[in-house]
């Protein structure tokens, strides 16, 4: 029997997307019961990472973890959260980029050294982290995990003698990549952004502290209100004495992950200054202008594809309705069909309103194409409703490249875009037209930001060096 694993291919809840990468939460808040406000934190990060969920709290003395394999609520009870007492919290949500699927990569990590407790919370990929990590075992250090983000501790833990800033300063000099990190000793909660800013990370106020987390929406369901973005290259330390913030590397060339606009993040929240639902509807728009196309109804593919369907219809004139529905209540333990009755998973996941369809000339909106193991099936679906005609519209690019700062866009290998044209996927998935959003339309969508951007999985421009060399033929992060 086989059950539902996040990020296998083909699953049910993620058909053919690149995989969310993790989502931190970070709260310095005394006297507010700060573990289950975290755990309110990491439910509303919880499409970031669905493998496993951890939270480590500090009172001012001693540090506790709680952590476990599954969605936020099967981790936690109402018990072990109320045995987590302290001031400080941070917690996680994982879906592994790097490190295999097991309750020892399940962050936050606790580390106990020469200066006291350190727990870490980790979003991203270091791309020097094979290089670090050989030089960390060559100075005898003993590694529990394979994450990229206990190198990081071992690099704080060995530079800390005594000036916790000195040390986190030279970590940053150190490592290379994308990490946007919370971190909690017995008595500070601190934030630290790549100098690329590639992994998204705010700071928000309550009445009494403050909260980082990864998106904004979950700064929302916490009651604290966005104060900014974490810059690029920064450091935030946060507690009895206040805020303290330093710039430790001049932010380089920014590089925001793309990505996140146009599928990860949640629609309410804010990144690096820009809404995400406003740039998924201002990515309709512009799709409906490179593709001017004579139809009857604009249809999303639910969810991700709405507020981009919404701005198509906006801009075309071409009426928005609603012609799949999903099923959103496929949880961890749904049964997947059997090999030989995959197509049934895209029809338990959406199921098309044939009255709505019939009949029609359809354009149907998503997000991105990445293996191109689905699109066909849902084509089919419309067509079986009696679809005259189905235009399909992405609001990304081609993806032609795989990421190696936080994402699982699969190996180049397998995306379809760079094996095959746009004709040649347009044949395979049966539409009657294909478009993809333009690279240089989506970045006018930013205006003056428009160079502030990672756009390295559509176009190979990799803002951080990565080193493809081997035999294997497959790329290092070296
Ligand atoms: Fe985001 Fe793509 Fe850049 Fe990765 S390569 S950080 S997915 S834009």
């Amino acid at each position: 029997m086989e059950r539902f694993r996040p990020g296998l291919p083909n699953d049910i809840t993620f058909p053919d997307k690149p995989r969310e990468e993790c989502g931190v939460f970070g709260i310095y808040a005394p006297g507010c019961d700060v573990a289950r406000l975290t755990y309110y934190g990491l439910y509303a990060l919880q499409h970031r990472g669905q493998e496993s969920a951890g939270i480590a709290v500090a009172d001012g003395k001693k540090v506790q973890l709680y952590k476990g394999m599954g969605l936020v609520p099967e981790v936690f009870s109402g018990d072990q959260l109320s045995q987590l007492k302290g001031n400080i919290a941070i917690g996680h949500v994982r879906y592994s980029t790097t490190g295999a699927s097991h309750a020892v990569n399940a962050q936050p990590l606790l580390f106990r050294y020469a200066e006291g407790v350190l727990a870490l919370a980790h979003n991203g990929n270091l791309t020097n982290v094979t290089e670090l990590r050989s030089q960390l075992m060559a100075g005898g250090a003993v590694f529990q995990s394979s994450t990229d983000s206990e190198v990081i501790v071992n690099v704080i833990a060995r530079s800390n003698r005594g000036d916790l800033k000195d040390a986190l300063t030279k970590c940053m000099i150190d490592i290379k990549g994308a990490y946007s990190l919370v971190i909690l000793t017995e008595d500070k909660l601190i934030a630290m952004r790549d100098p690329n800013g590639f992994r998204p990370l705010c700071l928000g106020k309550l009445d009494k502290g403050y909260v980082v987390a990864s998106e904004s929406a979950a700064l929302g369901t916490v009651g604290a209100g966005l104060l900014r973005d974490v810059e690029p290259g920064e450091i935030v330390i946060i507690d009895e004495n206040g805020l303290e913030s330093f710039q430790v590397l001049q932010p380089r060339r920014r590089s925001h992950c793309i990505f996140e606009y146009i599928y990860f993040a949640r629609p309410d929240s804010s990144i690096d200054g820009f809404n995400v639902n406003q740039v998924r509807r201002a990515m309709g728009r512009v799709l409906a202008e490179e593709y001017p196309v004579e139809a009857d109804i604009v249809i999303p593919v639910p969810d991700s594809g709405t507020a981009a369907a919404r701005g198509f219809a906006e801009r075309s004139g071409i009426p928005f309705e609603e012609g799949l529905m999903k099923n959103r209540y496929i949880g961890r333990t749904f049964i997947q069909p059997t090999q030989d009755m995959r197509d049934l998973a895209v029809r338990i996941k959406l199921s098309p309103i044939r009255e709505v369809l019939a009949g029609k000339r359809v354009v149907m909106v998503d997000d991105s194409i990445v293996r191109g193991t689905t699109s066909n099936k849902i084509v089919a679906l419309l067509r079986d409703c009696g679809v005259q005609e189905v235009h399909m519209c992405l609001s990304s690019p081609p993806i032609t490249r795989s990421c190696y700062y936080g994402i699982d866009t699969s190996n180049e290998q397998e995306l379809i875009a760079a094996k095959m044209s746009t004709e040649d996927i347009r044949r395979q998935i049966g539409a009657d037209g294909l478009h993809y959003l333009s690279l240089e339309g989506l970045l006018n969508i930013f205006g003056a930001s428009r160079d502030s951007f990672c756009t390295a999985c559509f176009d190979g421009n990799y803002p951080v060096e990565v080193v493809k060399p081997q035999e294997t033929g497959k790329y290092s992060l070296e």
